[in-house]
């Protein structure tokens, strides 16, 4: 049985103290949600602030990011080390965002993820198709390649703080969702993958979330679906209501 995770990324929104007033409200509404496990993933610099107003609730502070190198020349960089310190739990590599803005890779994807492991952070491995590739039948094709590079470095000791996002580009910020079943067709052959990659048990384990647009009217349906544990959640959790619902949808038993 997977807890179901959802996690709202808050990108380049909300200064520190607008994130104080939002994390403060999704506290008080959720200390008594149980069977789903919650994040939120402020700027880098509102993290030490946020994870300090979080300490006595089990929401966890995520990072949006996560360079792969522990220190050195790298401008405008932030370790998983300096992640961990500020009070960070998990860290989101390889958002779509990121690919399309920042030239994040396959490969650089990979490292992230190892690097956040390392500095033993939870990674969140962002992966999904644009509308061309799905229009192109290439879906799965950009998912396993994707996948490949994401998990190159996390070894079968390291999967219990693996979570894999999928986000079909074409439904990020768009209004536009997948459905149910064409986000479940993807989920499946992802926990495939993961099995031949892991093993079948374990792969079992691995939380695999729903990210695209997702709202309080199709958060239900989606995560009901055998192998979508949980979303990703960009728009719908800047307003504390609308994520407080989702979250809620979420619930497990
Ligand atoms: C995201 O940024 O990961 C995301 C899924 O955004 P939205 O919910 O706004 O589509």
């Amino acid at each position: 049985m997977r807890t179901p995770f959802v996690v709202g990324n808050w990108k380049l929104h909300k200064t520190i103290n607008e994130a104080l007033a939002l994390v403060t409200d999704l506290k008080n509404h959720l200390a008594s949600v149980k069977g789903v496990q919650v994040g939120v993933a402020p700027s880098f610099v509102a993290i030490p602030a946020v994870a300090k107003r979080l300490e006595d609730s089990a929401i966890a502070a995520c990072a949006q990011d996560c360079f792969w190198e522990i220190s050195g020349a790298f401008t405008g960089e932030v370790s998983g080390a300096m992640l961990a310190d500020a009070g960070a739990t998990w860290a989101i590599v390889g958002h779509s965002e990121r690919r399309q803005f920042f030239g994040d890779t396959n490969e650089n994807v990979g490292k992230k993820a190892k690097a956040a492991i390392a500095a033993g952070l939870g990674a969140i491995v962002c992966i999904g198709e644009s509308l061309a590739e799905r229009d192109g039948g290439k879906t799965l094709e950009i998912v396993d390649a994707q996948l490949a590079g994401g998990l190159a470095g996390i070894e079968r000791a390291s999967i219990d703080r693996l979570v894999i996002a999928y986000e079909p580009v074409w439904a990020i910020g768009t209004g536009r969702t997948a459905t149910p079943a064409q986000a479940q067709e993807v989920h499946a052959h992802i926990r495939k993958r993961l099995g031949e990659r892991y093993g079948a048990d374990p792969a079992d384990t691995i939380r695999i979330q729903y990210g695209g647009s997702v709202k309080p009217s199709n958060a239900e349906a989606l995560i009901a679906e055998r192998d979508i544990d949980g979303a990703l959640v960009g728009g719908a959790s800047l307003e504390a209501a609308d994520f407080i619902a989702i979250v809620k949808a979420a619930r497990s038993g």
